[in-house]
């Protein structure tokens, strides 16, 4: 290609890749595959390389142009980065919305969510970036220009014709789904996990080397336009933003009452672990940019301006005592028992620390003060202890030498943290397998209260078990009459036929959930020769690992097991072969996500109908899922597909859609 042509192809690919890039990264529109862009992306790489005079500074392979810094330089900001005021209650909300009353005639409010992620000011200069900064002490920050180029969701050139200067101030923040692969990233490196999503964003920002900035796929949104391009309210900023190629802080909106707030505050506090990225609470401004400059600045905090708070993910309480809990592996895990507290709406008087090592890294006494946080999980975690309020003769905790339930003696096997009872008979470890076991036949009608009397009273003792239970053994247990004893049985005797998938799920193997149980029962077909795998055998399967195989291998290995598996063909357990799929499977590689209920069919059916055209199922929305099935009441996953323009399919179109295939 001679350099004309190259000219005019390295301007189209760019136009080109520009548009996927602010389609997908800004519009949350995937208009082309990743490998297709990759393809664009390298075509254009190279084209550059034979002509390296072409390049410019807003080329999409600029992102990651620059070279490893020894140290941030510093940045004065021209006009101050100013922080907000926090507000926990709606009285204290009152009070602010009152005072705004008072002091001006502002009718509207701008509603956003605050998203925990890092400040930064972006300057264009005659439309092309220029440079960026934190906001550091809101007077001078660090120079991070390099490091925000290689953020996607950031335009390298304006998207309208803009002379002279334009900052956009915004959120540097890195996605719930992209928090989780950091991390799984940084466990599998043996480095440290990043506490929160907005400790990885400010840290992936702070590096000294964009590559590895690059590498962290951080996001930006902005909710500053500090330039005066005509706008007279937040509301007309945003639509300036979009214009220039921004994606503005989503889910904004503009209310005028106290109760519109308030409502709008209610609904993120509600389906803020659906949106994608963390949020703290809700950003309220006087819309009204007049009304807003009027009511100034007071100290650091413009008046105008208010963030109120969710209910707090982080709280301290006091380590009453440390104890130590016998899961269904045999595995002995130390939890925190809590001062009850207030934490993320919820109280909580439990925390878990995993293990010993977890512990001793923490160094927690019983007595201390802990900072405890909630990850998206339900059980919340310790992040660390409060030094300076340990009281004297604070207690260290011990590894138990004996399992707390049984007395045997405990194991700790060579390269591993977990220490686990010896004791094959341990009454918790067997009350934790039968329990894992009822769920995966499921049977509904037995919890763990029930588990637990038949135990203690000797009548079961592993999990086939179950299916020996007659009516008579219930006479004189607590809690059991005549009728409620025949259901029960009756219950448990209609679940004796078992797809083989389940069945596996229902064995308890280490490393082996649904999924993969399912993997496994594609490939096996039956349970004989799934336990006549070898290592080799179980790693030829699709998306079996090492581990999982090894985890199979050793579980059947042991007598034990495969005395338990014995145990329920001969109380009558059928375990019902995988259908040989002949037919074509026009869902393969296609994943879809149910939200809400269905009124013809009930959910695990249309899990089976869609599994049975090939087709995958997750619990969440991402840009990856093909459709999203919405039947009523749906819940956030609902607003996500939305948000990212993932097809939703209502009852009858899904229905329709099965028909036509
Ligand atoms: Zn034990």
């Amino acid at each position: 290609m001679n350099k004309e042509d190259a000219k005019i192809r390295i301007a189209k690919l760019r136009a080109s890749i520009d548009e996927y890039r602010h389609a997908y990264h800004v519009l949350d529109q995937a208009t082309i595959s990743d490998a297709a862009l990759d393809s664009l992306k390298h075509e254009l790489y190279k084209l550059e390389q034979e002509f390296p005079d072409l390049i410019t500074p807003d080329s999409p392979t600029q992102r990651v142009g620059g070279t490893p810094l020894d140290k941030f330089e510093k940045v004065t900001h021209e006009k101050p980065m100013l922080s907000m005021e926090d507000v926990f209650t709606l009285s204290e909300f009152g009070e602010w919305f009152d005072r705004i009353h008072k002091l001006s005639n502002a009718t509207t409010f701008f509603l956003m969510p605050k998203i925990d992620g890092l400040a930064v000011s972006i300057v264009y200069v005659d439309g092309l970036l220029s440079s960026a900064a934190t906001r550091g002490d809101g007077k001078i920050g660090e120079d991070v220009t390099t490091n925000v180029r290689t953020i996607e969701s950031v335009p390298l050139r304006l998207g309208v014709g803009k002379g002279g200067t334009v900052e956009v101030r915004g959120e540097i923040y890195i996605a719930t789904d992209d928090f989780k692969k950091l991390n799984d990233a940084q466990a599998a490196k043996d480095e440290p996990l990043f506490a929160n999503p907005r400790n990885a964003a400010a840290g992936s920002v702070r590096q000294l080397d964009p590559k590895v900035t690059a590498s962290r796929h951080l996001s930006f949104v902005a909710w500053d336009l500090v330039t005066d391009l005509g706008q007279t309210t937040q509301a007309e900023e945003w639509e300036i933003l979009r214009n220039l190629g921004f994606k503005p802080t989503p889910d904004s909106i503009v209310v005028s009452t106290v109760e519109e707030i308030q409502a709008h505050w209610k609904s993120l506090q509600m389906k803020r672990d659906g949106l994608g990225f963390w949020v703290d609470g809700m950003v309220v401004r006087v819309n009204d940019n007049a009304a807003y400059d009027g009511l100034g600045v007071v100290g650091k905090t413009p008046r105008g301006l208010v963030a109120w708070k969710f209910p707090a993910e982080e709280v301290t309480s006091v380590v009453r005592d440390i104890q130590w809990f016998v899961g269904r592996t045999g595995a002995i895990t130390p939890v925190a028992v809590l001062e009850p507290t207030q934490l993320g709406g919820t109280t909580v008087q439990h925390a878990s620390l995993h293990n010993f090592d977890e512990i001793q890294r923490l160094d927690v006494r019983v007595g201390d003060t802990v900072v405890l946080y909630k990850a998206g999980d339900i059980i919340p975690k310790v992040k660390g202890v409060v030094v300076g309020l340990r009281a004297n003769g604070a207690k260290e905790a011990n590894v138990p030498k004996e399992c707390p339930v049984c007395g045997s003696p405990v194991e700790r096997k060579e390269g591993e943290v977990a220490i686990v009872c010896s004791n094959r008979q341990c009454s918790a470890q067997n009350q934790e397998a039968v329990l894992h076991a009822a769920r995966a036949f499921a049977i509904d009608g037995i919890g763990p209260a029930t588990i637990a009397t038949l135990m203690d009273a000797g009548i079961i003792q592993l999990p086939p078990d179950l299916f020996k239970l007659i009516p008579d053994d219930f006479v004189g247990l607590e809690g059991f009459g005549e009728v409620s004893a025949n259901k029960l049985v009756d219950e448990i005797q209609a679940r004796k036929e078992i797809p083989l998938a389940k069945f596996i799920v229902a064995l308890g193997i280490r490393n082996v959930g649904e999924e993969t149980a399912r993997d496994l029962a594609k490939r096996f077909r039956t349970i004989d020769a799934l336990m006549a795998a070898t290592l080799d055998d179980l790693t030829a399967v699709p998306q079996v690992g090492a581990i999982v195989a090894q985890s199979v291998v050793d579980f059947f290995a042991d007598e034990h097991h495969r005395d338990i598996v014995a145990a329920y063909v001969a109380n009558g357990i059928q375990i019902v072969v995988p259908q040989l799929t002949t037919h074509n499977q026009p869902l393969t590689n296609r994943s879809f996500v149910l939200t809400g209920g269905l009124d013809t069919m009930s959910r695990e059916e249309a899990k089976e109908k869609i599994r049975a055209l090939g087709g995958d199922l997750s619990e969440s929305v991402s840009k990856k899922t093909a459709y999203v099935i919405v039947g009523t009441d749906p819940g956030s996953k609902f607003e996500k597909a939305k948000s990212l323009g993932v097809p939703i399919l209502s009852e009858n179109e899904f229905i329709a859609m099965l028909a036509s295939l």
